[in-house]
Order: structure tokens, then C-alpha cells, then sequence
């Protein structure tokens, strides 16, 4: 089986961008993998001659009764249920906000391997931006440009280590 990694975080921190970077191939793999759910993005990709699948959350089309937060909140454990990895995506240069807290509480209280990622972090010579995720709980943070491409392949290779 090809491990899946599972790419999760609040909007706009730049999940799909990192996506696209990791995926060569999309969502026709869905019907190969019978366990999978349709709501959510799914990519092929392989680094060297290791496969691996990635789920991208956030696609979603949240109904009126339930609100944008409800949804994200299970899409993030639905998609953190089917992967052997979660990449939590941070937003270097936003900070931290309490939907990451949540997001962090919840992995660690799972104990899934994850790689806790600052994405848009192109430009940031310095980590001292980003002393602030260690409160997340979740270890180093790794400096990440899905825009740029900076940090991906040693994000990739952290995660694939982790599983
Ligand atoms: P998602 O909602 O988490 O899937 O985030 P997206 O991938 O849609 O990206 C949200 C916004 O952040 C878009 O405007 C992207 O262009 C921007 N973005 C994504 N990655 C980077 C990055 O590495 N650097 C910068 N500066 N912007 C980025
Ligand atoms: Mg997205």
C-alpha cells in the first residue's frame, strides 16, 4: 500500500498550493482506493521510486445549518483518519490563531505522526518568526514555501520518515 499523507490546517494557509506541489496526478486515483471518501482531493505522487497518495482538505462546500468551522473540523479528522501522516500547515506569517491550537490539541491528543509545517515563509532568514508554533506542542516547525517550493522536498521526506 502507498502511504497517504494528509495535508491539514485552517483556510488560506496554503494546504493546495502545497498540494499541487506534491501531487503529479489528481482524484483519479479515488476509485482504487474503495475506503476513500469523494468530498475530499486526492493526488498522486512518488519521490524517487517511493509512491504516495495525498489528501488535500478544505474543497468543501460547507451547508448553511452546519457553518464553515463544523465542516473544516471533519474533514480534518476524516482526512487525518484515512492518512498514516498528517502535514499541519501554519501560516508563518499570520501566526498562530486558535483554529490551529484546536487543530494541534486534536493531533496531539491522537498521537498521528505529523510534521508541523509554517508555509509562506519564503524571504524569513531568520527562524526567530518562528519560535512561536513550539507552543503548538507538535516539535520543530519546518519553514515551507509552497508558492516558492522551499522546504517541500525536506517536508516530504520528514513525513515519509515519520510513518
Ligand atoms: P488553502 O486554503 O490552505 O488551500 O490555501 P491556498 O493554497 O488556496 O492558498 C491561499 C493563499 O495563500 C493563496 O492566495 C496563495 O497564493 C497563497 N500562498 C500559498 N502558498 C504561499 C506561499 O508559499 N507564500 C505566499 N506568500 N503565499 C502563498
Ligand atoms: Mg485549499
Amino acid at each position: 500500500m502507498k502511504p497517504v499523507i494528509a495535508l491539514v490546517g485552517r483556510p488560506n494557509v496554503g494546504k493546495s498550493t502545497l498540494f499541487n506541489r506534491l501531487t503529479s496526478s489528481r482524484d483519479a486515483i479515488v476509485a482504487d482506493f474503495a475506503g476513500l471518501t469523494r468530498d475530499r482531493h486526492y493526488g498522486n505522487g512518488r519521490l524517487g521510486s517511493r509512491e504516495y497518495i495525498v489528501i488535500d482538505t478544505g474543497g468543501f462546500e460547507p451547508d448553511a445549518s452546519e457553518g464553515i468551522y463544523k465542516e473544516m473540523a471533519k474533514q480534518t479528522r476524516q482526512a487525518v483518519a484515512e492518512s498514516d501522516v498528517v502535514i499541519f500547515v501554519v501560516d508563518a506569517r499570520a501566526g498562530i490563531s486558535a483554529q490551529d491550537h484546536e487543530i494541534a490539541q486534536y493531533l496531539r491528543k491522537l498521537g498521528k505522526p505529523s510534521v508541523l509545517v509554517a508555509n509562506k515563509a519564503e524571504g524569513m532568514t531568520q527562524g526567530l518568526q518562528l519560535v512561536e508554533f513550539f507552543e503548538l506542542g507538535l516539535g520543530e516547525v519546518l519553514p515551507v514555501s509552497g508558492a516558492h517550493g522551499q522546504g517541500v522536498r525536506s517536508m516530504l521526506e520528514t513525513a515519509l520518515e515519520r510513518i
